[in-house]
């Protein structure tokens, strides 16, 4: 086999171009965008991602674009501290700066298409890196495989401020859930989710920023501050998708990775890092095995992580997004300790 069609070219696409060897492969990238997502977010690398940032000669780069976590707090509605913890060596790099460094990683040799693929394509290999609504899934896996619908709604966006004194980590109240951590060059990123019939598609940003200020009203005051900052320009809000449990990523002639492969609730901040670990993993065994056989060991090396992680996210959303069981869920909290009052609260 020497050519690879690689239907999308975000972060699971161009990891997977920029690591195949080009004196093996023929490659091309088809990807729907020409220009880099308009709005600013940020991602979580935890240190296996890292790794595979490193394979790719980018980990300095990234590190350098970057910030650091450092310690996360995990807070009630009202900001009190249930768990103190640090998460050493996770750094948050913004998705643009991520796909801009994975750009410049890919050899001159790769072909680049752009505009959406619209059926299968024709190759010898087709990775379908193509996100949780992949193209190459449902047409190789079946319809059944489509993608499903969560009944959550997710903010996210950049503010151009530090992280306000104490108001940093992840907060969870009753149905809803409200994140505050470091971005690059000194801002803050800050996400929401609650369950919402807005959407799927061609949601107001504006509306949906109204209405989670609305919802947020009454929590810290930390959320508040933010939140009076979000301008809908730096803003995104979307429906969570998430894809179908998969025995294998691979069949013959089709390989599936990243959001294609095993996309999940951004609960647990895995799906991009997965995605970059995919994508090595699959490159190096293509690069130094016959053709079937990387591709079976990949399935198998993959599959079983991922799709725990995937599982263990939805638990986690469910968790940190409780309604009814909010007070059974924050008295097992309390149980790992006194909630420590937030200095922010009631001031
Ligand atoms: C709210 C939220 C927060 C998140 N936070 C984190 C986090 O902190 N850390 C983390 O690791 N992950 C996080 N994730 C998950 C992460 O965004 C995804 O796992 C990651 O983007 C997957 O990368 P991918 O390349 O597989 O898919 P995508 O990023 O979806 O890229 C797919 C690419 O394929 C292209 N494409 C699709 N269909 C076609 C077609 N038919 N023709 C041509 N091109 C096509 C698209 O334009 C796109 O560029 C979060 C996700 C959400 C929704």
């Amino acid at each position: 086999m020497d050519a690879v069609t690689v239907v999308g070219g975000g972060i699971a696409g161009l990891a997977l171009a920029a690591r195949l060897d080009p004196r093996r492969f023929r490659v091309t990238i088809h990807e729907r965008r020409e220009e880099l997502p308009p709005v600013e977010t940020s991602l979580a690398m935890w240190p296996e991602a890292q790794q595979a940032l490193d394979a790719l000669g980018i980990l300095p780069a990234a590190r350098a674009a970057g910030s650091r976590f450092g310690g996360m707090a995990l807070r009630d509605g009202a900001g009190n501290v249930f768990l103190q913890g640090q998460a050493p060596g996770v750094i948050g790099v913004s998705r643009a700066d991520l796909l801009r460094l994975l750009d410049a990683a890919v050899p001159a040799s790769v072909a680049r298409a752009y505009g959406p693929v619209r059926s299968l394509p024709v190759a010898e290999l087709v990775a379908g890196a193509d996100g949780v609504h992949s193209l190459v899934r449902r047409a190789v896996w079946g319809e059944r495989s489509r993608a499903r619908l969560s009944p959550y709604l997710a903010l996210r966006g950049i503010i151009d401020e530090p992280v306000p004194p104490d108001a940093g980590g992840e907060y969870w109240g009753r149905g809803q859930l409200f994140g505050i951590t470091p971005a690059s060059r000194n801002r803050t990123y800050w996400y929401a989710s609650y369950r919402s019939d807005l959407g799927p598609g061609g949601i107001d940003v504006e509306g949906a920023l109204a209405v989670t200020r609305a919802r947020f009203s009454g929590s810290a005051p930390g959320i508040a501050g933010v939140l009076m900052l979000a301008a809908p320009g730096q803003t995104l809000a979307q429906r969570i998708w998430t894809a179908p449990p998969l025995r294998r990523y691979a069949r013959e002639g089709a390989v599936l990775l990243g959001d294609a492969a095993h996309g999940m609730t951004p609960n647990l901040g895995r799906g991009a890092g997965e995605a970059l670990i995919d994508a090595v993993t699959l490159a190096d065994l293509l690069n130094s095995r016959p053709p079937a056989e990387a591709l079976q060991t990949y399935s198998r090396r993959r599959v079983l992580r991922t799709q725990v992680l995937r599982a263990a996210s939805s638990a986690m959303t469910r968790l940190a997004l409780a309604d009814r069981a909010q007070p059974l869920r924050d008295g097992l909290l309390g149980l790992a300790g006194p909630r420590k009052r937030s200095a922010a609260v009631g001031r």
